[in-house]
């Protein structure tokens, strides 16, 4: 069947607070912007990579389709429910814990470069933590820049963080039942 928009994917992250929880209530923000969500990875647990902080990470990735929306705009609407989840207290950019932070990585094959938005997400393909999920959804998908299939830039990486399938009972084990 023809796909009737553009397929583009975005990484979730979250690492205050309760983690699963934001990373649903994200999900919900990006039905409610009209970004719809197509197909969810599992989640993965994982140490912060390249920010300040102990506190590790949940993250996922998302498939949206998208129609009649422009990545610049898809771009507002991702910050618009970062902040309304909490992430207004803080500038862009600082290497600080969030509550949640939504990356364009892929937005069809289109590939941008402006002030507000790199796309392909110009870090992606060095982070496990966004490759791992991403390679769930879509392993052969070819990376318009760098002209590598994801399951390819995931073999390659050099990032030797842990990135551990997340359940949500895990952490709970051992405990004595109620
Ligand atoms: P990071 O996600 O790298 O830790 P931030 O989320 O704090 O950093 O950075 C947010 C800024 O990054 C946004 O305001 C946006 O202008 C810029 N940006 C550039 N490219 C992208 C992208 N592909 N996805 C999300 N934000 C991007
Ligand atoms: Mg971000």
């Amino acid at each position: 069947m023809q796909l009737d928009g553009t397929l583009a994917y975005i990484s979730l992250g979250s690492n205050l607070g309760d983690r699963a929880g934001n990373l649903l209530l994200a999900v919900r923000g990006l039905i409610e912007a009209d970004l719809a969500v197509r197909r969810l990875s599992t989640i993965y647990e994982t140490e912060p990579v390249g920010i300040d902080t102990d506190l590790k990470f949940l993250n996922m990735a998302a498939e949206v389709v998208v129609k009649d929306v422009k990545p610049s705009q898809m771009l507002a609407r991702l910050l618009r429910i970062e902040y309304l989840l909490g992430r207004g207290d803080r500038p862009p950019g600082a290497k600080k814990p969030r509550t949640v932070d939504l990356d364009i990585i892929f937005f069809g094959s289109q590939v941008i470069d402006t002030e507000f938005l790199t796309v392909p997400h110009p870090r992606m393909h060095l982070r496990k933590f966004v490759l791992r999920p991403l390679a769930e959804l879509i392993p052969n998908f070819v990376h318009p820049v760098l002209k590598t299939e994801v399951v390819e830039l995931l073999a390659a990486s050099e990032d030797r963080s842990a990135v551990h399938r997340w359940s949500p009972n895990a952490h709970t084990k051992g405990e004595a039942a109620a």
